[in-house]
């Protein structure tokens, strides 16, 4: 991928393309703000209370960004952990640049593009898939936050897990969601790994609110503690994900090998000017690229001017078809396959999808033909819900954006060591290729990460100062519920907790799935008289949005009211 604009051109680029509508978020106050000046966003209050705990002592964003990781693991393991990978957005308030790392599992040197086919010669049951030991990718979350500490941390590493420790091994409250997804009947709270976690001696799961206890995890914290990611990808930790993973009828290929040569990787962050500011992402294969089309396309139209009406919805239900379509056709990974970021994001590009927004829906939407991209196959990409989606500032105004993630919920449901593995290369497309043999740009192959929808963005000023950041879980639902957060930040001038709060809307191809009873009747009425017919599904209440962002009194968050989640000050 090339080097995205630099920051100062952009800066330019949003004041030439500035319009005089202030902003109620926005406006860093002249004179330093009465109100909080750090804070934490996270999905679960003993991870936030973790991450509060290394603000207290002095650490930065990234600091507490380790012990929240460290704690979601424990009391959210339905949706990240030590298993898992993730994209992380950072901004440093000293040089005004933003970063963004990428600890994405990586798929095995064995891994072939029929990876996810049966004996049969048909792609695998999606469950039967999610299951077996070929889902399990090199973990990266940990190598991607040891990276970034190491480059923007202030405390020792081997002090920030001390909250994730105490809590494995002295016990905490089960929240809610976790006894929920421990109860549910997905498969993968019932493989034997997950049976033997969640049940108690008298034969009956967790409940809510019970104090449970994970010593095995105490001890991998406190060896990632002491030895960094070498912990879990070489030695005992390592060998026993290898040998899980090796376990049952479709055994996986991940080595030791592949664990001892992961490597997260960093670049500039992707930014593109939206209007008065300019939003940062990770680039491809995160969801960022697809964020950044959908709000180029939003910019074209007066969905500003439409805050919370029938238009605005509208506008916003078919620049979300067009964002989805190119998302599925041309993003995979940019180190295995050429994908047109550049194409896609180019204005004039950008423009002319716009333009495909008329009165009415089209009654089909195809993906564009960006510059630079080739031929590519329709998607056979499935993912599931299994992610969470944390935000920090820190007393110096550096922010951390994270989404991370074991997949599905539980991932694998194999767990090593106290922690659950991952399914993450299930992102890939099951099927390398269509019939008239163009390639799936997600298509499965060595050493490769699966695309992801996963998108932590960071918003600035054309003065590179912080505005917001915002991000969620959700599958491919990820880039709605971020787009629909900023353009209820950004263009309805909403505050995040409202921007969060606001019904989520899915369209792309020919649905609309949405949280239909949280649209008024008129907003309903309204846009089923324009041809956009809401229905519930796709699981539309899925969002876990969380968010930071700064006001002339100091700091404001905001927790998605579909999770547990919550935004405090230290
Ligand atoms: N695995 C998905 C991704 O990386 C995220 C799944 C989820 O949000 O639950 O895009």
């Amino acid at each position: 991928m090339k080097s995205p604009l630099s920051l100062a051109a952009l800066a330019i680029a949003a004041a030439l393309s500035a319009c005089a509508t202030p902003t109620t978020a926005a406006q860093p106050a002249a004179k330093a703000p009465a109100g909080p000046k750090a804070m934490v966003a996270a999905a679960n209050p003993l991870a936030v209370e973790a991450g509060l705990k290394v603000l207290r002592a002095g650490g930065t964003a990234v600091d507490a960004a380790v012990a929240v990781q460290a704690t979601l693991g424990l009391v959210e393991p339905q949706s990240s952990g030590l298993g898992g990978g993730s994209f992380m957005t950072y901004y440093d308030a000293k040089t005004k640049q933003v970063t963004a790392y990428n600890g994405r599992e990586t798929a095995p040197m064995g891994a072939t593009p029929k990876l996810f086919y049966g004996d049969d010669g048909k792609p695998l049951n999606r469950m039967t898939a999610i299951l077996s030991g070929r889902s399990t990718g090199v973990p990266g979350a940990i190598a991607m936050l040891h990276l970034a500490q190491s480059q923007h941390g202030k405390l020792a590493w081997k002090d920030l897990f001390g909250e994730a420790e105490r809590l494995a091994d002295g016990g905490f409250p089960v929240p809610g969601r976790m006894a929920a997804a421990a109860a549910s009947k997905a498969g993968q709270a019932a493989t034997p790994d997950a049976i033997a976690y969640f049940t108690k001696p008298d034969g009956t799961k967790v409940q809510a609110g019970e104090i449970m206890k994970n010593p095995a995890y105490a001890a991998t914290v406190r060896k990632i503690a002491a030895e960094g990611p070498k912990a879990l990808l070489e030695g005992e930790i390592a060998q026993a994900i290898v040998d899980k993973v090796h376990e049952g009828a479709l055994p996986g290929t991940l080595s030791l090998a592949d664990l001892k040569a992961y490597r997260p990787k960093s670049e500039a962050g992707l930014c593109r000017p939206y209007r008065i500011y300019i939003v940062c992402v990770p680039g491809a294969p995160s969801g960022g690229p697809a964020v950044l089309e959908g709000l180029g396309i939003l910019g074209h139209t007066p969905i500003d001017k439409h805050r919370n009406d029938v238009e605005g919805w509208y506008l916003f239900s078919q620049a979300s078809r067009l964002m989805y379509a190119d998302r599925d056709r041309y993003i995979g990974d940019p180190d295995f396959v050429s994908v047109p970021v550049e194409g896609l994001l180019d204005p004039a590009y950008v423009a002319e999808r716009a333009k495909l927004i008329g009165p009415a829906p089209a009654a089909s939407v195809a993906p564009g033909k960006p510059k630079g991209a080739g031929p590519r196959a329709p998607d056979a990409t499935q993912e599931v819900h299994g992610t969470t989606h944390l935000v920090i500032v820190d007393q110096w105004g550096n922010v951390v954006s994270m989404t991370t993630t074991v997949e599905s919920i539980f991932g694998s449901g194999r767990m090593v060591h106290g922690f659950f593995l991952n399914n993450q290369l299930t992102d890939f497309s099951f099927t390398p290729e269509e019939r008239d043999g163009a390639p799936a740009a997600n298509a499965v192959a060595p050493g490769k990460r699966p695309r992801s929808s996963m998108a932590p963005a960071i918003v600035l000023d054309k003065n590179h100062r912080f505005v917001a950041a915002v991000g969620s879980p959700g599958g491919p639902s990820i880039l709605a519920y971020n787009l629909k957060a900023l353009v209820g930040m950004l263009d309805w001038k909403l505050p995040v907790q409202d921007a969060i709060a606001l019904p989520n809307m899915i369209a792309g191809g020919s649905f609309y799935a949405a949280e239909v009873d949280k649209f008024s009747p008129e907003l309903r009425a309204g846009l089923e008289a324009k041809g956009v017919k809401l229905t519930a599904g796709f699981g539309a209440e899925g969002s876990g949005l969380h968010g930071i962002e700064m006001t002339p009194q100091g700091l404001r968050g905001g927790a998605d009211p579909r999770r547990e989640g919550v935004a405090k000050a230290p």
